[in-house]
């Protein structure tokens, strides 16, 4: 059986999870992203292939979505009479000029529980990277430079995996499997600190790596400072919210006299001692997208 699936199904752990069903099921053949799809070639049992079938819509990660699955037989259309006897993730094919409307790029996703987890782990190797991410979270549109997604067609390409990293990308039982954005400590991006210095004629220079610009970062804004956070699409500026002074400077700064400013609070109960919360509110608050929601102010 040969499948195609359309929709959101790229940089999503599409492919994981797509291996991980076959596996389960006994099916060999492979899977593979092209710039236009998802392809599928299946072979086994054909009871097995209705259930793949089946769990691949009921099952599809949290990021993805399925907008249409055609199938053919295997056979048809000059596709491999070869048998297989695994099943595996091929290398992606480029069709030059097929992707124009019509695979949608994955929007970024913010960081999931089991990566929130590992974050404040002091055991895990991620402890306190800011740059954690897995198959079911982290960059992806901001990332993405063309397609079919691979990592060589990220701006991750300019982080070449550590042994570590690479052995959890390859390993089909792990949350990173073919995760494009993956990085650690030892291989990705760090966080840097830039001060301003006036009357330094070649910009600001780096005061601080990582968690030492994290922790002045803090006391800065205790401070009353601003400081301009580079996130994955862009910058956004940061205050402490309860220092009158800071927030007159933003105000003043920005040219925003009454326009209301986004708050960032911890966690939900710290946002219901300032806001009304409704249920649906709360799960916009903490699902994937995270959004800056509209709250009702706590009389
Ligand atoms: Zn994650
Ligand atoms: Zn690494």
């Amino acid at each position: 059986m040969f499948v195609r699936v359309q929709g959101l199904v790229q940089a999503v752990g599409f492919r994981p999870f797509v291996y991980g069903l076959a596996t389960d099921l006994g099916l060999c053949g492979w899977v593979r992203n092209t710039s236009a799809e998802v392809e599928i070639l299946l072979q086994g049992q054909n009871g097995a292939i209705k259930d793949f079938l089946a769990r691949l819509k009921q099952d599809a990660p949290a990021l993805a979505r399925i907008d249409a699955i055609s199938t053919e037989p295997g056979s048809s259309a000059k596709r491999q009479t070869e048998r297989y006897r695994e099943f595996t993730i091929l290398p992606s094919e480029e069709q030059k000029g097929k992707r124009q409307g019509v695979q949608p790029i994955a929007p970024d996703a913010a960081l999931c529980s089991d990566c929130e987890q590992e974050l404040l782990d002091p055991a895990d190797r991620r402890y306190l990277y800011p740059f954690i991410s897995c198959t079911n979270c982290g960059p992806r549109f901001t990332i993405i430079q063309d397609l079919p997604v691979d990592r060589q067609r990220t701006v991750m390409q300019a982080f070449p995996l550590c042994p570590t990293c690479q052995t959890e990308y390859e390993n089909p039982l792990d949350r990173r499997f073919h995760a494009q954005a993956s990085a650690c400590p030892v291989c990705g991006p760090h966080l840097t600190l830039y001060g301003r210095k006036t009357g330094q004629a070649r910009g600001p220079a780096p005061t601080d790596l990582d968690l030492d610009a994290l922790l002045t970062a803090r006391r800065l804004l205790h401070e009353g400072k601003i400081i301009a956070i580079k996130g994955l699409g862009g910058f956004h500026l940061a205050c402490d919210a309860e220092n009158p002074t800071a927030v007159a400077e933003l105000r003043h700064r920005k040219n925003r006299p009454d326009k209301p400013f986004a708050l960032m609070a911890a966690d939900l109960e710290q946002i219901k001692n300032i806001c009304q919360v409704s249920d649906a509110e709360a799960a916009l608050l903490q699902g994937s997208e995270k959004p800056i929601v509209l709250l009702k102010k706590n009389t």
